[in-house]
């Protein structure tokens, strides 16, 4: 039988109570498509920091990567917030990231039919649903670029520079080539490159990239008219490629677009073998503890680490309908609920999955 080796980052708030729940839908998953999925735990964030000293200890980063994948719950809390930025539980997100040369952020943004309520936007504007995936660029551009403070004739100034080499550009461009692929065969490329020479390098470069895929129909949009486009009119959308900082920007507000954030996953991909999945939700410290936390955008990510990491394409098709099978069936956790429906706690909704899945 082929086995998985996964390492657990249950992390702070929520992150434990959503990850036991994602592990009991592995493991069915495994149960019925024939694999088996073994786990090792790991400190990660607020609870490493309690434990160690350091939010990402030495040992954590040694485990991740001698594991086929990983799995994140969230971290951080009020606990923590007064510590210094090196030293609080995010610093560990970043730090696992740039360990597993985590270079390629997927976010899918999809509307579940009997979720359409929790949208924003008029019934008219998202139609009968809403599936989007946003690549985007995740170490390099201007979060990673040369920054700094200065003063020039007495005034104080500050920078941070937008950097790209073009290998960069060229594999996160594959990335979302081979998504498109996967999906409709459509991309739309977001930059700035009528004012930013960076953005003008990202562009020939995924022009360029684009004739290895000439299956797939790529557009583009600077990203002020993409975010405009996002809300009014989502549904032109398939596939999206963004640098960092505009795919961070542009990912949060299909997120937004979605309805829910409990129901959002995403995987984290790099050159190793190894990829991170997580919902993209944080440690929800004002409902940890009880047993209301919406475990589905966590079991969404272990159907992306099944279908990415490990291609187990049916098990990861399997675990989505079953997640959309207990919505049709009217369950709810607190936070998607709507009047009419069921409302069920964080346990009780894996074990629904669990029982869709079999
Ligand atoms: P949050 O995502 O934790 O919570 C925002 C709101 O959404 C809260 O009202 C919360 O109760 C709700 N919510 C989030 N996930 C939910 C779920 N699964 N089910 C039901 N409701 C859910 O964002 P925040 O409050 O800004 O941040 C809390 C902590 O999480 C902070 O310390 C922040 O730094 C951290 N954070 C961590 C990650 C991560 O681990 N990847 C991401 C974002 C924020």
């Amino acid at each position: 039988m082929k086995s998985y080796k996964i390492t657990l980052l249950r992390g702070d708030g929520i992150g434990p109570e959503i990850v036991a729940e994602a592990i009991k839908v592995l493991d069915k998953a495994g149960e019925r498509f024939g694999f088996a999925a073994k786990y090792t735990e790991a400190l990660m964030g607020g609870c490493a920091i309690d434990a160690t000293g350091v939010p990402l200890p030495q040992e954590t980063v040694d485990r991740c990567l001698s594991s086929d994948a990983v799995l994140l719950g969230a971290v951080g809390g009020w606990k923590w917030d007064t510590l210094p930025g090196n030293l609080r539980p995010e610093a560990g997100l970043l730090g696992i990231r740039g360990a597993l040369k985590l270079f390629a952020n997927l976010r899918p943004a999809k509307i579940y039919g009997p979720l359409k309520a929790a949208c924003p936007l008029r019934p008219d504007i998202i139609g009968d649903s809403m599936d989007i995936m946003v690549v985007r660029e995740l170490t390099g551009g201007i979060y990673f670029g040369k920054r700094g403070r200065e003063t020039v004739d007495g005034v104080e100034a500050a920078y941070d520079t937008e950097y790209y080499t073009v290998p960069e550009v060229e594999r996160i461009a594959r990335v979302a080539f081979e998504s498109a692929r996967k999906r409709s065969g459509r991309l739309c490329n977001v930059d700035k490159a009528n004012v930013l020479e960076s953005s003008r390098l990202w562009r020939e470069t995924v022009l360029r990239v684009a004739k290895e895929y000439p299956d797939v129909e790529l557009t583009h949009l600077y990203i002020d008219n993409a975010a405009m486009q996002l809300v009014r009119n989502p549904k032109q959308f398939d596939v999206i490629l963004a640098s960092n900082i505009f795919g961070d920007i542009l990912s949060d507000e299909a997120s937004q677009v979605a309805g829910s954030i409990g129901m959002l996953a995403s995987a984290s991909l790099g050159e190793g073998k190894c990829g991170l999945y997580e919902p993209i939700h944080g440690s929800a410290p004002d409902i940890a503890g009880k047993g209301i936390a919406n475990p589905l955008a966590t079991i969404l990510s272990t159907a992306m680490m099944l279908r990415y990491s490990f291609d187990e394409i049916a098990a990861a098709d399997a675990i989505e309908a079953a997640v959309e099978r207990v919505l049709e069936d009217g369950l709810r956790t607190p936070d998607i609920y709507t009047e009419g429906c069921k409302k069920i706690g964080t346990v009780e909704m894996g074990d629904a999955v669990v029982a869709a899945l079999a």
